[in-house]
């Protein structure tokens, strides 16, 4: 195992929980950047589109993707898709694309791990023995790149980030601040969306 795929200290902490998914998503990410030739991203130039929904379990592995990338939700460099699945497409205009997917042989070795009988007894990570964590970190670690993840060059990926402003206005019904673009205009005053009754 490379160390360089363990993901640091502070990664752990951001994310909460002692967790595989966590630690898988930022290999991936890992993994992305060196297969496209980019660097962690500094500020709004590369992006990622997690496959994952809502409502199943292992969408931990974005919080990973986002330590390892620098490709943040609040840097609005991160958007679901919401398919529902284990996977993530990495995109740098400059570089081209290229899609991340769990192999169904590498997910269905977690079933023998005890940490798994925890949470689906309902345990959440942070309440499960530190030992049954590590045994199924260690696993993960301790496995290859070609067993865990399908990779696909997405060569026709196309994403056009929206332009940004800094135009604002001020809500004059709340008040505050609304950014231009979602200002919206009621009886010829210019108001927020919650206040627009629309
Ligand atoms: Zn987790
Ligand atoms: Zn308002």
């Amino acid at each position: 195992m490379e160390n360089k795929y363990i993901p640091p200290a502070w990664a752990f902490e951001f994310h909460g929980h002692k967790c595989p998914f966590m630690p898988i998503g930022y290999r991936m990410g890992l993994l992305a950047m060196e297969k496209l030739g980019v660097e962690r991203e500094k500020d709004h130039g590369f992006f990622v589109f997690p496959e994952i929904g809502v409502g199943h379990p292992q969408t931990c592995m974005v919080d990973g993707v986002q330590a390892a990338t620098g490709a943040t939700y609040g840097k609005l460099l991160m958007e679901k898709t919401s398919y529902g699945k284990l996977a993530v497409t990495f995109y740098h205009p400059k570089k081209g694309a290229v899609r991340y997917s769990l192999k169904p042989e590498f997910l269905e070795g977690f079933g023998k791990f005890e940490f798994f009988a925890h949470r689906k007894k309902g345990l959440e990570p942070s309440q499960i023995p530190a030992a049954a964590a590590d045994e199924v970190l260690n696993w993960v670690y301790a496995q290859t790149d070609e067993f865990m993840f399908k990779i696909e060059l997405k060569p026709d990926f196309k994403f056009t980030p929206v332009k940004g402003s800094f135009n604002k206005a001020l809500c004059s019904s709340c008040g505050e601040v609304v950014f231009e673009r979602y200002a919206r205009t009621k009886d010829g005053k210019t108001v927020c969306i919650p206040c627009s009754g629309y």
